[in-house]
């Protein structure tokens, strides 16, 4: 193996012999702890992306890290042809932490939203008796899901579809936070879910309006319709709660059921269910929906392994342990005052929305501008990591183990970047 010495070695490499299917700022990694990352020379940075969101509990978290190294040693993979002792504690475990009967174990959030498409189209045919072939499944405009044939199909980003068609049928396509035009599509014949993130990550942070998600959900229950939520960036303590979908509930869960909560029929998670550790991820459903899908119908090699179930549980005893939707809540609220005192200094600042510790910042510049790309070179200059979404939207989504005090230091070095790009 070809041992790196320099950032530039590294980037050469990746250049030759890997597929350019990502476009990344050029900072070579090579560790990391906490907030920070260090690069090959040794400067450091806060990490302001987290693995989109897989790092909520900080990089190499030690406790993760302890409970992985652990089960290294002890057993890694089976299959699901037979039993293993960390599978039944951790479908117990996380079952009961988010409030559901069953899970449905999978590795990565594309996986995982698969799984969902299959669980409610098979509930569909077998449950609510629609014609076979005919499921119909609603999915929000500007939405993201996953890379697969299937989910690329129901997307309308064109540099994510095109030219990898055939595309798969059966999904209806609505403006995102729009009640009405949900109404209407949840009319047509053979309707089984509803599929949405409740805050769109990758679109570039869009908030709903607040009662969107609850309105959604009872639109999809009078219709018997499923309201499925892919929480595989917003879950896991990033917004402020442990879901998105549990609205202003400060409870770490098991969730105290809080009027604000909104229960999905089914919840996809991912990214932070391991702590960035190993992918993991999972589907949640009570009994009637799950129990549609039978032996030899879903499955995957590594779905339900020892390891990650170890992983997993232990990435989610963190969140809980370290009251880490507290801190993303406070910390957020922190962050958008700070950003919208830049926003009303600076004029290359636009606007900053989100919420807990997922936020962005729109710079006031067209998608197809350099702007925002410079910014993000400046911060990574100024030893912060931020990438940009759409041409021009910035998203900051730090590690929620972050401390205040690092937050406004984080803040004084993007006020400074800002200052720097004043025409
Ligand atoms: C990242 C993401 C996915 C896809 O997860 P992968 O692990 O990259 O397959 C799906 N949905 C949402 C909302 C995501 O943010």
């Amino acid at each position: 193996m070809e041992t790196i010495t320099s950032s530039n070695q590294a980037i050469e490499l990746e250049d030759k012999y890997g597929a350019h299917n990502y476009h990344p700022l050029p900072v070579v990694l090579a560790r990391g702890e906490g907030v920070f990352l260090w690069d090959v020379e040794g400067k450091r940075y806060f990490d302001f992306l987290s693995a989109y969101s897989a790092v909520n509990q900080g990089h190499c978290h030690p406790r993760i890290k302890e409970a992985m190294i652990e089960q290294i040693g002890t057993l890694t993979l089976t299959s699901r042809a037979f039993y293993n002792d960390m599978l039944g504690p951790f479908e117990k475990y996380i079952t009961e932490y988010f409030g559901f009967d069953k899970v449905l174990p999978m590795n990565t959030g594309a996986e995982g939203v698969e799984t969902a498409i299959k669980l409610a189209r098979k509930w569909g045919y077998e449950r609510k008796g629609v014609v076979e072939n005919h499921a119909k499944i609603i999915v929000a405009e500007n939405n993201f899901h996953g890379r697969t044939t299937t989910i690329i199909s129901f997307s309308n980003d064109s540099n994510a579809r095109k030219n990898f068609g055939p595309y798969t049928d059966g999904f209806i396509r609505i403006p995102y936070n729009d009640i009405s035009a949900l109404k209407q599509a949840l009319k047509e014949d053979g309707v089984v879910a509803f599929l949405v993130e409740p805050i769109q990550g990758e679109a570039g942070v869009y908030v709903p309006d607040n009662n969107f998600i609850r309105l959604a959900k009872e639109a999809c229950a009078s219709e018997n319709v499923l309201f499925i939520a892919d929480e595989i960036q917003t879950g896991i303590a990033r917004t402020g709660s442990l879901l998105a979908v549990c609205g202003n509930c400060t409870c770490e869960g098991p969730c105290e059921r809080q009027d604000t909560y909104t229960k999905p029929d089914i919840l996809i998670l991912g990214k932070a269910l391991s702590g960035g550790f190993y992918p993991v991820s999972a589907v949640l459903a009570d009994n009637h929906i799950m129990e549609v899908i039978k032996p030899g119908q879903h499955g995957s090699t590594f779905g339900g392994n020892p390891l990650g179930a170890k992983v997993a549980m232990t990435a989610l005893e963190v969140v809980r342990d370290e009251k880490l939707a507290l801190n993303a809540r406070k910390l957020g609220r922190m962050f958008r005052e700070r950003m919208q005192m830049v926003v009303d200094k600076y004029r290359v600042a636009k606007l900053v929305r989100g919420k807990g510790l997922l936020n962005a910042v729109v710079i006031n510049d067209t998608p197809e501008s350099s702007t925002a790309w410079e910014i993000c070179m400046k911060l990574a200059e100024n030893g912060l990591l931020a990438k940009p979404t759409h041409g021009n939207i910035i998203r900051f989504a730090p590690p929620l183990v972050m401390t205040e005090e690092q937050l406004h230091e984080c803040c004084d070095i993007i006020e400074g970047v800002f200052s720097q790009f004043e025409k």
